[in-house]
């Protein structure tokens, strides 16, 4: 079965022969080194496995207590859908939708989704539907962050423990195991091997070179399958994905983006972040005051983590998105790996700023008790989720491809477009 499976890398565009993989093993870019495909043992029963046992964790950790909270011999039970109704209740309808869509709704559609396609798969009969849904899959993935929700958990469970005793319930460790589990699907599920098997492997475009950059050679990768393209296809000839042409207003739509995260981050920064309400009164805080309130009460790692994740990453990720675009746009002499890497540190990093609103969420809920003491979000949550949402946004729109030739992709992506209309 020996086919040409070549593939434009997505960052820097280099068109590459993929190797026949064993089990076991990956492939690289040869020029920025991102790796292209990775070949697991029995990929369509390891994945099916994976995915069928966070389905069943996830089913458990909804039914029964995630944490209990005591407090002057009042003990509260809170289960995992406190934190969504809590915020509903408190007039912030929007933060609970978050919270539910982030760590139920889109890891719930995303297992269900790998679990149907796999099976179709590993049955060897086409499930109608599985091309869409095999296409939903790299849609959400950016999207899971349950990982980050169980990190939330932990700092606010520190926070806690000074006003209350918390335990953990049997949800809690069923979360763990389904946090492991979604980690393991996620890292198994190889889209290169899946259109593979769901599709097959239609030959590039005659005339299609090696070892140079696809726009080059008038050609583009499919964002969601990898198969090599003609721009005039419009659809990828084996997804059927809208053809995104690289680099077309990627730098303005990513700087609008950034502009509007920046904006918001001053009032995310001056706002109330929190409020408790304690019978010696009323302590509100802003991000800022959070971190010097978890110095003063000796918790240096949370303060540190807190820190990290919401002050020094979103700067960091809105200044060097920044500086790429504009690395894009009028170039500098650096070289293009180094560009490269600080671009893959903004897509890592990213997600994990969402810590502190995860927080805010899981101290509201356990509150609940609510006689003694009460904690509401203010303002700066709903300011901070929308900055993380919208830096996200941003390095997705942000086109790496742009980053190894600067002037040549972009003068030629406007030319093709001017054509097409
Ligand atoms: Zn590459
Ligand atoms: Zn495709």
């Amino acid at each position: 079965m020996a086919r040409k499976r070549w593939r434009a890398c997505p960052e820097c565009d280099l068109v590459v022969a993929l190797p026949a993989l064993r089990a076991g093993h990956s492939a690289s870019c040869p020029r920025c080194r991102r790796e292209l495909t990775y070949r697991a043992r029995m990929p369509a029963e390891r994945v099916l496995a994976y995915a069928s046992a966070a389905i069943v964790m996830l089913l458990l950790t909804l039914p029964y207590p995630f944490l209990t909270f005591s407090l002057g011999g009042m003990q509260e039970n809170i289960i995992l859908l406190d934190t969504v109704t809590a915020l509903r209740q408190s007039d912030w309808p929007l933060l609970g939708l978050l919270i539910a869509m982030s760590i139920i709704v889109l890891p719930g559609m995303y297992l269900l989704a790998v679990a149907y396609v796999y099976g179709s798969v590993a049955s060897r009969h086409y499930w109608p539907g599985s091309v869409w849904l095999a296409r939903a899959i790299s849609h959400i993935k950016p999207w899971l962050m349950t990982d980050v929700f169980l990190v939330g958990v932990l700092i606010s469970l520190v926070k806690l423990l000074t006003l209350a005793d918390i335990g953990f319930g049997w949800s809690f460790w069923a979360f763990c195991g389904y946090v492991v589990l979604m980690a393991k699907t996620v890292s198994n599920v190889d889209s290169d091997w899946l259109w593979f098997a769901l599709q097959d492997e239609p030959a590039p475009p005659t005339g299609t070179q090696l070892g140079e950059e696809a726009w080059s050679q008038h050609l583009v990768g499919c964002n969601i399958c990898g198969l090599l393209n003609r721009p005039e296809d419009i659809h990828c000839r084996r997804c059927a994905r809208k053809i995104r042409i690289p680099g077309s207003h990627s730098v303005e739509r990513t700087v609008a983006l950034l502009v509007t995260a920046a904006i918001l981050y001053v009032p995310a920064n001056v706002y109330i972040m929190m409020s408790t309400i304690t019978v010696g009164g009323v302590v509100e805080s802003t991000i800022m005051g959070g971190v010097v309130q978890m110095l003063e009460m000796g918790s240096y790692l949370v303060a540190a983590v807190i820190f990290f994740a919401s002050i020094v990453i979103p700067v960091l990720k809105i200044v060097v998105l920044g500086w790429l675009c504009y690395v894009v746009r009028y170039g500098q002499p650096m070289s293009m790996q180094r560009r490269a890497r600080w671009y893959r540190v903004t897509e890592f990093i990213g997600r994990w700023s969402m810590i502190d609103v995860f927080v805010v969420a899981i101290m509201v809920a356990l509150i609940q008790a609510g006689v003694i003491l009460s904690i509401s979000p203010g303002p700066a949550a709903a300011a901070f989720a929308a900055v993380v949402i919208l830096t996200m946004l941003a390095a997705m729109s942000f086109d790496p491809k742009a980053l190894w030739q600067p002037a040549r992709v972009n003068t030629q992506a406007q030319e093709w477009i001017d054509e097409k209309h």
